[in-house]
């Protein structure tokens, strides 16, 4: 059993804090959030994730997992402290450090005795050898330490699962005494024969980020295909399909639609581009894969044109809110630029998302919100599915053009086949698939 205190309970600090609890071990999670740590202490979630509520009481009532605010409390007895806290993107696109050296600063102030300081929160390479000086600087008297960087693959609406079993668990030391430790942390899943990366600290640093990127770029790629297959009458769905059932490919991230969005590819790509400039290295093909992606939202407004011919004084329903389904995350999610867009064309927007409503109000106050797909689509002109949320999958045609005033779907997801919208009276539209598709007098 390893002590650990984990800082930042966001989306990667607690669910590492928990499963590392479920792992066996004795962990502290600190926030400088009050309210956070008051509900965690009652059992109460701050976001949304599948899951997550039962790892944290069931932890917490073993007495495993402990919540506070108070960095000195969490120390205290632990072995290892994680920095889980954000590295969000700054105006000129690098990650800002500024929350991950306060907390090395508070470290450095409160240790006494030897840890393992790893930085969990993805951060640019050097990062761990530059914070390692800032600890060192904020000691009050010479204490032994070692840095470890051990960056996170979890994904938000999965995270449990990934957490437990993930493909591969990075770790950067080169420390033979941090490596045990951080060995003896992950032990279970050693006996899943989980593949374990041992690495130095700047390669585990990159790694984090080469993996970010080559997903975004194999995202933007299929984007870019699609738009090509919609102007030579080629289906991009069944491209991707071949495509994936190559080994060396993978099915994976093939997806056309909207792109990528939420708190990590778009900041992460964002953060490479910046770590190559500044080491003289273009990351060209990562650039490509940004430009393309922020044209996406813009694609998406053209066929809303198409479909209505104007969009003034149109009402349009978002079914879909959230980055991506089973999260409550809205960070660059595509619905923000698309709803701006929207709006600015004169539509009237109403939208729909399963648990990311209270968030996208706060950013559009002015939007009117459904508590049901149905509702939000009532009296609309053109639905546009945004997020590819289970309960999407299967609406009802019927139903949605009894309670809409006009028949237009976007499928920004690719989710529907043209029949079967068409069915239900529609005219259709969706990224990268030829009209053609479409029964006769239901094309584009
Ligand atoms: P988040 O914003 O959800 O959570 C960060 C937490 O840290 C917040 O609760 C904040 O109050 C807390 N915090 C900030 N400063 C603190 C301090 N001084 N002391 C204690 N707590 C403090 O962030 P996140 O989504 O969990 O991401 C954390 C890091 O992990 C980022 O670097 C991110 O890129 C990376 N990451 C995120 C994901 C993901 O899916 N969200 C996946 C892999 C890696």
């Amino acid at each position: 059993m390893i002590r650990i205190c984990m800082v930042g309970t966001g989306y990667v600090g607690l669910v590492s804090g928990a499963c590392m609890a479920d792992f066996g071990h004795e962990v502290w999670c600190v926030d400088i959030l009050e309210d956070r740590i008051a509900s965690l202490r009652q059992g109460d979630i701050p976001f949304y994730e599948p899951g997550l509520d039962i790892m944290v009481k069931k932890n917490a009532a073993a007495g495993r997992l402990h919540f506070t605010t108070s960095l000195t409390k969490g120390m205290e007895s632990a072995e290892v402290v994680f920095i889980a806290v954000q590295t969000p993107m700054s105006d000129s696109g690098e990650a800002d450090l500024s929350y991950v050296m306060q907390v090395g600063k508070q470290i450095g102030s409160l240790l006494r005795g030897y840890k393992v300081v790893v930085t969990k929160s993805t951060v640019p390479v050097g990062t761990a050898r530059q914070l390692a000086g800032i600890i060192r600087a904020a000691m009050p008297r010479p204490v032994p330490f070692d840095m470890a960087s051990n960056p996170e693959f979890l994904r938000e609406g999965s995270s449990i699962e990934d957490f437990m079993r993930p493909d591969r668990v990075v770790i950067g030391t080169e420390s033979e005494r941090a490596a045990r430790i951080m060995s003896e942390i992950y032990r279970p899943l050693y006996l899943l024969d989980t593949p374990i990366v041992n690495c130095n600290i700047e390669t585990a640093e990159l790694t984090k980020y080469a993996a970010n990127s080559f997903l975004a770029v194999k995202i933007s790629f299929i984007n870019e295909m699609a738009s090509l297959a919609e102007k030579v009458g080629a289906d991009i769905t069944v491209i991707a399909k071949a495509m994936g059932l190559d080994r060396r490919i993978g099915p994976k991230f093939l997806h056309a639609g909207l792109g990528f969005g939420g708190s990590c590819l778009p900041k992460d790509t964002n953060a490479i581009v910046s770590i190559g400039q500044s080491n003289d290295t273009p990351m060209r093909i990562v650039r490509a894969a940004i430009e393309v992606n922020a044209e996406l939202p813009q694609r998406a407004l053209a066929k809303a044109q198409d479909l209505l011919s104007s969009l003034n004084g149109k009402i349009v329903a978002l079914l879909g809110l959230a980055f991506k389904p089973n999260t409550d995350d809205i960070r660059s999610a595509a619905s923000i630029p698309l709803t701006r867009l929207l709006l600015d064309a004169g539509a009237v927007v109403r939208a729909y998302d399963p648990v990311a409503i209270a968030q996208f109000r706060e950013l559009f106050p002015d939007v009117t919100y459904g508590d049901t797909a149905y509702a939000a689509a009532t009296g609309a002109d053109l639905c546009i599915l945004v997020t590819e949320w289970n309960e999407f999958r299967q609406l009802d045609f019927q139903h949605l053009a009894g309670v809409m005033r006009g028949r237009a779907f976007l499928d920004c997801r690719n989710v529907y086949d043209h029949a079967r919208v068409a069915a239900g009276g529609f005219r259709y539209a969706c990224f990268g698939r030829p009209a053609s598709d479409a029964p006769p007098g239901e094309g584009r």
